[in-house]
């Protein structure tokens, strides 16, 4: 145990910080462990980058990201006060806690209806959450999915008395990580209903889905839509998401933001994606082109494959345990994640690479279940 600097917030001292994925740089290695995507973004973007690259560096970019908050207004048809656009959509859940949530130290009777300071999820979902509501020092209610990674139905989480339909903030991972799994909007739209809180609908992943809920952040008062460049739009080192929803929870978040939250290359790279949609459209029918090759070759190898709408699989390996699948395929230089949280510690999450990184972990699979 680390001892205690007295400098340092007790909260702080206990905090466990998020792990994200590893991001070796290993020669050769076919890296599918944080869901990037394997294609580089358009030409056009990167040209864009380039050129905006020069003395301009030293001014401030535009403070609210106005016109890409245009764009996407127009993408989504509504205003640009419904949106608000982040460092990553991870930087908006942040201030979406901070925005919503009260601290649960501002309660001195332990037992009292804590409702307002509780952050809500499903287990497994995306890990950032838990780690959000403790750094408010929030209170956690993860709720488990079904067995099958499905939403309970809102009478089964009436009936499960676990579930706190007055939480003041609840997060939906939609396509779910790190399941795949993706949800019908007219069941998201009931969980809504029922929710007196706030609810992000998290869709990181939704362009690999069949599905999305956008109109539900402009249908209901409380209901945020959380959408991101990184996965499918591959601009993960330029940190752009964004939020749409009702104008008074985004003029909301807006007041707590930092002024220059949004760096000036970023917004730039993220205007021109907006530009070229069509080239992304192509790369998401290749990533579910090779999820689904994919999907029945480790089948055919004995793995467990649940059915994805994202761009990774969650697979259970046959033979060895998951644990040992990871470091057997790290020794034929393919990194996929394993996590250790109990649900999900008898699967891998594997990344949908280029069609040749699927064949070459298909061949990989098949020599070690020979
Ligand atoms: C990757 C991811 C995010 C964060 O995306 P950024 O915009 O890169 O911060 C949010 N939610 C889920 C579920 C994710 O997988």
């Amino acid at each position: 145990m680390a001892k205690k600097n007295p400098f340092i917030r007790p909260l702080v001292h206990d905090l466990h910080a998020y792990v994200p994925g590893e991001q070796p740089k290993i020669k050769g290695l076919i890296k599918l462990n944080t869901n990037e995507n394997p294609y580089p973004p358009s030409p056009k973007v990167l040209k864009a980058v380039k050129n905006a690259t020069d003395a301009r560096l030293r001014l401030y970019p535009n403070p609210t990201a106005e016109k890409l908050r245009v764009k996407l207004a127009e993408l989504h048809g509504c205003q640009p006060e419904n949106i608000i656009v982040g460092n990553g959509s991870d930087e908006l859940l942040a201030l979406a806690v901070r925005a919503f949530v009260e601290p649960k130290s501002k309660f001195k009777d332990q037992n009292s209806e804590r409702a307002q300071a509780t952050v809500q999820f499903f287990t497994p979902s995306y890990s950032l959450y838990p780690v959000l509501a403790d750094i408010h020092g929030a209170i956690k209610s993860a709720v488990p999915l079904k067995s099958d990674f499905s939403i309970p139905s809102v009478p089964e989480l009436k009936r499960g008395m676990e579930w706190k339909f007055n939480a003041a903030l609840t997060c939906v991972t939609s396509p779910n990580a790190p399941s795949g799994r993706g949800y019908h909007t007219a069941e998201l739209e009931k969980l809504c209903r029922a929710q007196q809180g706030v609810v992000i609908l998290d869709e990181a992943y939704v362009d690999f889905a069949i599905e999305n809920a956008q109109k539900l952040a402009l249908k209901f008062p409380h209901v945020l839509v959380a959408r991101t460049f990184s996965k499918a739009y591959s601009l993960c080192f330029q940190r752009v998401g964004y939020f749409i929803g009702h104008t008074d929870l985004i003029a909301a978040l807006d007041k707590i933001r930092d002024s220059y939250n949004v760096n000036g290359l970023g917004q730039i790279a993220a205007e021109v994606t907006l530009d070229n949609l069509k080239f992304y459209r192509a790369n998401f029918k290749k990533i579910i082109a090779t999820r689904e090759w994919l999907a029945d070759e480790l089948t055919k190898c004995g793995f467990h494959v649940l059915p994805s709408q994202a761009n990774f699989l969650l697979a259970k390996p046959p033979l060895f345990s998951a644990h040992e699948w990871l470091q057997k395929l790290r020794e034929q230089k393919i990194l996929v994640r394993w996590f250790s949280t109990p649900e999900v510690s008898n699967y891998l999450r594997i990344t949908i690479g280029t069609p040749a990184e699927a064949v070459k972990l298909v061949r990989v699979a098949r020599r070690l279940t020979r």
